[in-house]
């Protein structure tokens, strides 16, 4: 394909326009380049909009570059360069610059003050159209071409060819593919010669066929410690906010044991056992029951056991079919039966049958293999014209705003090399 000579040539055309997309093309033209971005929803950020359940949770207020990076355990080597041009500290600078303060809240989750998400794509789009930047939305790209190792030009659905110096690819994962993000990276760069990480559900709801769970939906337990469980051992415990839901369980403590879960469940079976009393010994559990059951002698269990765990749940546990006691009387409770129960508080099970999927998934893992991308400017080994940001990349993280400061870090990192590379060739 040629270009005719009517036809304008970008400086960068960035493909998709969610936080990593909008953070490129916003600071490259800030630098002075001639950006064309391209998203085939009807507006930017779609995906964006709805974070952090509409409050956006915008990154994670850890200063220190190490201990953020932490949380990326198999990819932060990687990571480091693009950190050290644009960190979580950062992202407070950008924003708070732009008139967008942040409040922190728990576990150093970063939020905007006003809650809204809305208003962290507000300063994007502002970014972008400050600097000059061409928007198009209803626009799906469907074609990339290369030139040797040089990408050339994409092609839409409605035939339109763009040329460009550079390309982004910014089309996110395959998690929530209803915002947009179906995979169309992964299929161009396959094609291109990349490889590339089957994506897969992460940071997503665990599901379980046991009724009594889904009866409960809605409820919460702030403070508890599950365990999972396979093969008699304990692979992975965790305490924290458990969320009971129709399907299963949910929360980002659960969110984030998916990972971990899913790759055992590949294996074999997997239980989840909860302590609900991860502070008190069983032999202390005993007595504050014994307790109860004493000072309601002649009360039937369903009507006492409430004072000492929420309602719905306690009535769940008592009509389990190996504990069966809600409509007996306290004093008719045999010391096995009493034991039996109290153990039951300490070691609530249910079997794990797998994810709400790709769907229902904050991210996906997997992508373009991180040994392909050039860190220091997020371009690809291969093609030195063409960038990788966002959920494109095959790292694993978790929930508390660490997706979305990657978007910040490998947007502005690649933003900044192409903004650069156009000043050096004006100056020269
Ligand atoms: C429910 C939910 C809540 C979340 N909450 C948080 C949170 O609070 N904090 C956090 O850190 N992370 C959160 N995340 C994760 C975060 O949203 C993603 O990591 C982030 O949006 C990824 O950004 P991205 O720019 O890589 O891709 P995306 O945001 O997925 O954007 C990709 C864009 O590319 C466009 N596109 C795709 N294919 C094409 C094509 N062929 N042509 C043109 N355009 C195309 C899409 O329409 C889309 O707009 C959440 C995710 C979900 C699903």
């Amino acid at each position: 394909m040629k270009k005719t000579e009517k036809q304008k040539e970008y400086d960068l055309i960035v493909i998709g326009g969610g936080p990593s997309g909008m953070m490129m093309a916003g600071r490259a033209c800030e630098l002075g380049a001639r950006v064309l971005i391209l998203e085939k929803n009807k507006h930017l950020g779609k995906k964006l909009q709805i974070t952090g359940g509409g409050r956006c949770n915008i990154t994670n207020a850890e200063f220190d570059v190490r201990k953020f990076l932490s949380n990326f355990p198999e990819s932060k080597e990687f990571l480091f360069s693009p950190f050290s041009k644009f960190s979580s500290k950062d992202t407070f600078t950008f924003f708070e610059k732009r008139k967008l303060p942040l409040v922190i809240e728990a576990r150093k989750r970063a939020f905007p003050e006003s809650q809204k998400a809305d208003d962290v794509f507000k300063v994007l789009e502002k970014y972008i159209k400050t600097g000059g930047g061409e928007i198009k939305t209803d626009v799906q790209v469907v074609k990339m071409s290369k030139n040797g190792n040089k990408i050339f030009s994409v092609e839409t659905k409605n035939g339109e060819k763009y040329f460009a110096k550079n390309f982004a690819i910014a089309t996110g994962g395959a998690s929530a593919s209803w915002t947009g993000s179906t995979g169309d990276g992964f299929k161009w760069l396959k094609k291109l010669g990349h490889t590339i990480k089957e994506p897969n559900a992460n940071l997503v709801p665990l599901t379980t066929n046991d009724k009594w769970i889904h009866r409960i939906s809605g409820l919460t337990l702030s403070f508890m410690t599950i365990r999972f469980i396979q093969e008699n051992k304990t692979k992975l415990k965790k305490t924290g906010k458990i969320l009971f839901t129709h399907f299963g369980v949910s929360g980002p403590l659960i969110l984030n044991s998916a990972y971990e879960v899913k790759k055992l469940l590949e294996k074999c079976p997997v239980t989840a056992s909860i302590d609900m009393f991860p502070d008190t010994e069983e032999n202390d559990l005993d007595k504050r029951v014994l307790k109860l059951f004493e000072k309601n002698k002649n009360k039937i269990l369903k009507n006492i056991f409430p004072e000492l765990i929420q309602k719905n749940l306690a009535l769940e546990i008592l009509d389990l079919p190996d504990i069966n006691l809600s409509e007996r009387e306290a004093n008719s409770i045999t010391k096995l039966e009493r034991k039996n129960l109290v153990k039951k508080l300490k070691n609530l099970t249910f079997e794990i049958t797998g994810t709400l999927g790709l769907d229902k998934a904050i991210i996906s893992d997997g992508g373009i293999v991180l040994e392909e991308v050039n860190f220091k400017n997020m371009s690809s080994k291969i093609y030195s014209n063409l960038y990788l940001l966002g959920d494109i990349l095959n790292i694993n993280r978790p929930s508390g705003g660490f997706s979305l400061q990657l978007c910040w870090t490998t947007g502005w990192t690649a933003g900044t090399d192409v903004g650069e590379k156009v000043a050096q060739k004006k100056k020269n």
